[in-house]
């Protein structure tokens, strides 16, 4: 799989994708990020690439040129036009269901807004999905789109050691995982669950199942109604 990250601050993006799991499954060729530099494609003669908001108001919108020719680049590269996603707060929050899907496709291009957004018209244009990483707001799109490299790349075959270490994990059925204990057996007077250190696989698995459900009740009630399930 390619992601494509379309910003300002490619060096921000390069950074963690160099990184630990990232890094290592891109040297292994598991997954490709590149990242790509909007200001270069800025047909103004100071490379400007944002401008006061019509009607008023805070801050610097990014004008929609730059943003598209960008674009247009990469699609001619590449010779296919990659699903593009802008990160916004006003997108549909991110969920491990939507992750998996995204994991599915060959490519995808991430715009990061910055400043105060982006020109209304390029996401008329382009994009097609907008997706939120929570609701708040943050400086720009660089975090969450590297939000969304991290959780997208170690759902791909041989990123991590095994695809259990990912199934197993809270929000994967649509429940939080079971609580998980190492050595020393005892610490500060809290012992592990007896059950974790018999041997016995179903009774582990058992205990595990039951766990995880009841973790979900306390702390996450409101995934196990119905609308929300998925498993
Ligand atoms: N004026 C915009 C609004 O009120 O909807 C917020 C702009 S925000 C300050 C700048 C950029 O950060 C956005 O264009 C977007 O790319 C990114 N961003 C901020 N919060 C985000 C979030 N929760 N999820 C995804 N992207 C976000």
């Amino acid at each position: 799989m390619r992601i494509d990250i379309l910003t300002l601050f490619p060096e921000m993006c390069d950074t963690v994708l160099n990184e630990s799991i990232l890094g290592r499954a891109q040297k292994a060729g598991k997954v490709a990020f590149f990242t790509h530099q909007i200001r270069d494609y800025s047909a103004d003669k100071h490379g400007r690439v944002d401008d006061a908001p019509y009607g008023g108001g805070m801050g610097m919108i990014m004008q929609p040129q730059p943003i598209y020719d960008c674009f247009q680049a990469l699609c001619k590269e590449l010779g296919t036009r990659p699903h593009l996603i802008y990160l916004s707060p006003q997108g549909k929050t991110l969920t491990q269901q939507r992750v998996r899907a995204l994991s599915e496709l060959e490519n995808l291009a991430l715009l990061c807004g910055h400043y105060e957004g982006v020109d209304e018209r390029v996401i008329e244009e382009l994009v097609d999905e907008e997706i939120s990483i929570g609701d708040y707001v943050l400086t720009g799109g660089e975090l969450p789109a590297l939000v969304l490299c991290d959780a997208v790349a170690r759902m791909l075959p041989g990123v991590l050691s095994d695809t259990a270490c990912f199934t197993e994990e809270s929000h994967f059925s649509g429940l939080l995982e079971y609580a998980q204990y190492t050595r020393p057996p005892e610490w500060r007077g809290r012992k592990v669950p007896d059950v974790l250190l018999s041997g016995h696989h179903a009774n582990i698995e058992a205990f595990r199942k039951e766990d995880a459900l009841r973790r979900t009740e306390k702390k996450r009630p409101d995934l196990l109604k119905e609308e929300n399930r998925h498993d």
